[in-house]
Formats: structure tokens, sequence, C-alpha cells
């Protein structure tokens, strides 16, 4: 038995890091994976009749120490990994998702379940355990467990198709990504773009045993030069091979596989009992229903195009002005609109820089949950770290009772993944009457100290940190009974309200003028530089906006509709786009059959999500200003009503019972300048 199989003797419980060596991690989840399926055992040979305790709840409960293992490996594995960890990944995933589809596809287990779901009206339960209850049957109804034994096949026979689809997919875009490269020899055809940019192109080339420079289709390398490169023919290439990807009628095509995936999904979804796949999706996200998806996408779009096309006449006369270009072309989109940006604002991130010192910027946000949530946060070594550059935290509220423990991983290195986000090393859950506290994590890849400079962050890392700051506050604030349902557990498009709300402070100058001071001279960041820093956020909001709209109804398209007589990948997304472009279409370019997000990840009906929350955020953040920003009420609410319930209820009515109404749409449009 492993150190991670017996409980740790560690203060406040924390995961043993240094005691933990890789050799442990393979016969340790064998030892957790075989307790927690004793544990469903011994639920299933339960000669009781079942009941909410003795089945669901024990359901709940179960696996706590494959869980909390795989918490540390994966998250290990994200921050901290080499090649004998993702080795151990690799057999690991194989044996997890076994045990998972096992619990799923129990029919003892789900007979008892059933037993329970059924009785329900007679039971007398909690609201949070009657979320509880269908959140478990669910599980297992919407996998088919209803369904007679033939419907069964029928069933697992898709999601295998599916699931190789969807692999397929993701192997013809990385295949065509890798195929392509933009290879130049003359200096000149590089001119305008940044030096970083320059360098990175030399070096790949120079990776490759090339002369000169390399552009590739990989984002790093794509974004910097249809931002910045002069040379607008050069441009077109890139934009015209970027948007081929799986559109070319070769041995890499992905429209045939666009049709079977959204026709799959369509039976699937039928197979169950739903009218379509977003019918089955959105049955367990806030937006619930395909139709009010599909309103509140038009509803924004119908207020943001006016400004679109306003901003798109003056990009245009600006190019013309420029370059004498006559029609603006997609490639031209990136390029004029920073130039235009540049000339309208004239700020960059060395402007900045100065002001927003990583310890400052650390420190702004604790101060900001002390002033909202009364939370104090004091830094302790007494907790093993998986890095030395790991900074580990004990959080207290204003009785100076334990909250959670946080730590936080802020710079690069060669075994983290990139971006940014917030995970758990062990949840929160109330067990036995006892309230145990979680563990949480943000890991970011921020700019790091130099022997002369202090870690200096750019402003978009600034609001990354509030960002994951707030979903660790989610976290952290977590207050429910179940392990299933605390601290981010809640529905898709409800996780990035707290993140996103966050974000809002660091535009506020009563919140700036609390840390964003030069690291040198102590000076308090000057009023015009913040002035900018908002008037620069809403830059092409409008066009940003149709374009994020045109995401969203591009995915209900495929999957709030009957698929089956689609035939034309091409020709369907050009009458779905129809409301929403600004540019002429590229009649050999396609999007849907690149668009990874909703073909091959998990994305399909939820595309929408992204503006969704922005509306939260913008709406939740208005009640903050009614009341001013550091207003302990409204805090007060939010924690209560929403950052403490995690998923115990149905996210419509813990936002109504904090705002007092439902989110409306015009805080954002306001917010973004749209509404004037
Ligand atoms: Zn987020």
């Amino acid at each position: 038995m492993t150190i991670l199989n017996k409980p740790f003797s560690t203060p406040y419980n924390t995961a043993p890091f240094s005691k933990i060596s890789t050799e442990d991690y393979l016969p340790a989840f064998k030892e957790g994976i075989k307790k927690a399926k004793a544990e469903i055992d011994a639920i299933t040979a339960n000669t009781e009749s079942p009941t909410f305790q003795n089945t669901i709840e024990a359901l709940d409960y179960s696996g706590e120490e494959l869980d909390r293992l795989s918490s540390i490996f994966f998250n290990i594995n994200s921050a901290e990994t080499n090649e004998a960890i993702q080795k151990i990944a690799q057999e690991v995933s194989p044996l997890l998702s076994d045990f998972s589809n096992d619990i799923t596809l129990n029919e003892a287990l789900f007979k008892r379940v059933k037993v329970v779901y059924d009785s329900k009206s007679s039971l007398t339960l909690t609201t949070e355990q009657e979320t509880l209850l269908d959140k478990k049957y669910k599980g297992f109804s919407r996998n088919g467990a209803n369904l007679p034994e033939a419907k069964k096949t029928e069933l697992r026979a898709i999601d295998k198709e599916l699931s190789q689809l969807k692999l397929k997919f993701g192997e013809h875009i990385l295949a065509e990504t890798n195929a392509y490269e933009l290879h130049l020899t003359n200096e000149e055809d590089l001119s305008g773009l940044p030096d970083g940019a320059k360098e990175a192109a030399k070096q790949l080339a120079e990776s490759k045993e090339k002369d000169g420079w390399l552009i590739t289709l990989d984002y790093p390398s794509y974004i910097p030069f249809m931002t910045y490169a002069d040379n607008r023919a050069l441009r077109e290439d890139l934009s015209k091979a970027f948007g081929r990807k799986g559109f070319q009628n070769d041995a890499l095509d992905n429209q045939d596989i666009v049709l079977k995936i959204a026709t799959l999904r369509f039976k699937r979804a039928q197979l169950l009992g739903y009218k379509t796949h977003a019918h089955f999706v959105l049955e367990e996200r806030m937006a619930e229903t395909p139709e009010k998806v599909t309103s509140f996408l038009n509803e924004l779009l119908e207020k943001a195009k006016p400004a679109a096309i306003e901003e798109f006449k003056k990009l245009e006369d600006f190019a013309k002005e420029l370059d004498g270009i006559d029609q603006l072309q997609k490639w031209d989109s990136g390029y004029y609109s920073e130039k235009l940006k540049q000339k309208l604002f004239d700020l960059d991130d060395e402007q900045l820089k100065p002001y927003f010192k990583l310890e400052n910027v650390i420190n702004g946000a604790f101060t900001v949950a002390e002033k909202l949530f009364g939370l104090q946060f004091e830094e302790i070594d007494t907790i093993d770290k998986y890095h030395e550059e790991v900074l580990t935290y004990k959080v207290t509220n204003a009785e100076g009772e334990l909250v959670s423990i946080f730590y936080a991983d802020f710079f690069p290195r060669a075994g983290k993944r990139n971006g940014a986000w917030m995970t758990s090393y062990k949840p929160q859950m109330i067990k036995d009457g006892k309230n145990d506290r979680p563990h949480i994590s943000i890991v970011c890849n921020f700019t790091k100290p130099t022997k002369s400079k202090p870690s200096l962050l750019t402003f978009n890392e600034v609001t990354t940190l509030f960002h994951e700051f707030g979903h660790a506050l989610h976290g952290m604030l977590a207050n429910t009974t179940y392990p299933s349902l605390s601290g981010t557990s809640v529905y898709w498009d409800f996780v990035e309200l707290p993140s996103q709300v966050l974000e809002n402070w660091c535009y506020e100058k009563e919140a700036l003028e609390l840390f964003a001071t030069h690291y040198e001279t102590g000076e308090v960041i000057p009023m015009a530089l913040i002035n900018k820093i908002k008037a620069s956020a809403t830059f092409h909001e409008g066009m940003q906006t149709l374009r994020q709209l045109s995401f969203g109804l591009l995915d209900m398209s495929w999957h709030g509709v009957d698929p089956t007589a689609i035939k034309d990948v091409k020709a369907h997304e050009v009458e779905a786009f129809k409301d929403t472009s600004l540019y002429p279409d590229v009649a050999e370019n396609c999007m849907s059959t690149a668009f990874a997000h909703i073909f091959q990840g998990g994305y399909s009906s939820g595309y929408y999500s992204y503006k969704w929350a922005e509306v939260l955020d913008a709406d939740a953040f208005e009640y903050f200003k009614e009341e001013g920003i550091f207003s302990k009420t409204v805090a007060n609410k939010f924690k209560t009503f929403v950052l403490s319930q995690g998923g115990t209820e149905n996210p419509m009515v813990l936002y109504k019972r904090f705002r007092g109404k439902e989110p409306q749409p015009e805080a954002l449009l306001r917010r973004a300048g749209l509404l004037k």
C-alpha cells in the first residue's frame, strides 16, 4: 500500500508531495479503484431497500481516496510533468474510464437509484439532496440505462462510432496544420513583424534545418503574422491555408465526418427521447433549451450588428486611406484592426507593466477578496509543495476559521502545460457533521522575474490572474454537503460567472489604486492610462461580438435541428452565416470542417456559453457598481447565493436570488459600448 492509499498525516491534511514517488502512482490507482469498486459493491449488496442515504448519498461519498489521488496526479501531470508521469497517465486513463463505465452500466446500482428516484415525491429531501438525486439518476438515464437491450446496444455502437469520428476529425486537422508551412527567404516578406515573432520564425526554420524563416498554422506563429505582416498577398496565402483545413477533398477531408457526427448525435438524442442533440445537451445547462439559446444569440445580434457595420465601415475607410484597399478581405481584418488600434490608443504593454508587479497584483487580488468577503490570506511554509516556486497560503474568514488552503504557481517551466487554470487538490464537503475545507490551486504562465527586474505583468496577465482567482474563490467559499455539487461543479454555462466577474475590478479606479503602483516610484497608475485601458478594451467590440455570435449560430445550426437533410457542408454554413458575415466569403474555405470546439471537443450546443457568461458577469458587476464595487451587502449576497452554493440548485434560481431578477443583456451591451 502506497502513501496515497493512507490518510495523510500532514498539516491540514494537505497532499504529501515530497513523500510521493513516481512509482507510487500506478499501484495507488489500482488500489484506489479496488477500494472504490468495493464501496459500490457494498451499495448494491445492501439487503435493505434503497433509500436516499444508503444509495444516492453513499454513491456520492464513494471513491474519495481515488478522487483525491486522481486530483493530485492529474494536477501534477499538468503543472510539473515528465515522461514517466505522462506514461503513467496513459496507463491510468483507460483504467479510470473503464471504472466509470462500470458504474454507468451497473444495472443493479441503477435499479436502486431508480427506486429512490421514482419515490422522490414521497421523500423529505433538502433542495441539495433533490439536485443530487436528479444528477445521479440522469448520469444513468442520459447514458441509456432506461432503454431496452437492443436500443442500448445501438447507443453503445453510436457512442463508439462518435468517439472514433471525433478522433479522426482531430487527427485530420492536426495533419493539415503540420503539413503546411510558409517558407520565407527574403527578409522583406517579414516586414511589419515584431522582433519576437521574427526571431521565433527564424528559430522554427533552424529547428527544421532550413534557412530563412518559417510561418506555420499554429496560433503562436499564425496570429502574429496575420496581425503584423505588411505583405498582403502572403497574408492571403496564409489565411486561405488556415481556412482550408479539412476541406480539400483529399484523404484528410472532414466534410463527411462533420455530416456523420451531426447525424449520429441527432440519432443518439432521439434514441434517448430528445428532439435534437441540442435539447439533450441543454437539459443540463442554465440556458435550458435551443429556443432560448437561439433567441439569446439573435437578440444580441440585433443589438451588435449596427455597431459592427459601423466599425467595419470605419476600418474599410482606414485601410483605403492607408493603403488604397478597395475591398477589405478576411486576411485584412487583424492587420488593419491592429494598425487602427495603435493609432487610436497608442497603448502598449511596456507602458503598463511597471504598474503591475506580480507581488502587488497578488496582494491586490487578496485585498479585493478581503474587502468583499472578509478573507485573510496568510503565506505559510509548513506544507509540502510540488515545486519550490509554488506559493502556499492559509485562508481564513473574519472569525479566524479555516476557509481553504490555497496554492499559487505562476511561472512557466518545462514540465508545465500552457495557459492558466484553477484546480483543486481536495474538494469541500460536509461528512459525518464535519465541514471539510477545500485545497484550491491556480496555475499560470506569467512573465518571470529577471536578475534586474521583478515579474512585471502585462495587463492581459493581470486580468488572467483575477480570472483564475475568481474561479479559486468559487472553490474556496464552497459550502455544500455533497462533494459532487461543491464549488465549481456547476452547469457549464454558469462556471465562468465568478471568474469573469472578478476581472471587472481590474478596470476600476477604486480597485487599481489599491495595487497598481509603479514598482520603482510607488506612483499610482495615472487615470489617463486607466481610461485608455478601458477604451481599448471595447475596441471593435461590435465586430468581435458578431464573430462570436456567428460561431454560436453555426453550432446551433448543426445541433439544434434534424441534420439528416444537410448534404452540403459549405452551403449549409454559408446559410448559417448569412446574417453575421461582414467580409466576402472565401469559396475554398470552410469553418465547420475545422471547428474542433464543436466537432471534436466538448462545446457542441455550447458555443453560446462564452457570450452567455459575459452577459451574466456584466449584469452581476452592474449590481456591484450600483451599490459600490466594494459593497459588503452585494458581496455577501454573491457569496451566500452563488459562490457558496456550487451546483446545489438550478443556477437561474441562484442567480435570481442574488440579483433579484434574471440577467439582462443590457449591462453587457453598455459595457461593450454597444448601447448608445
Ligand atoms: Zn475560466
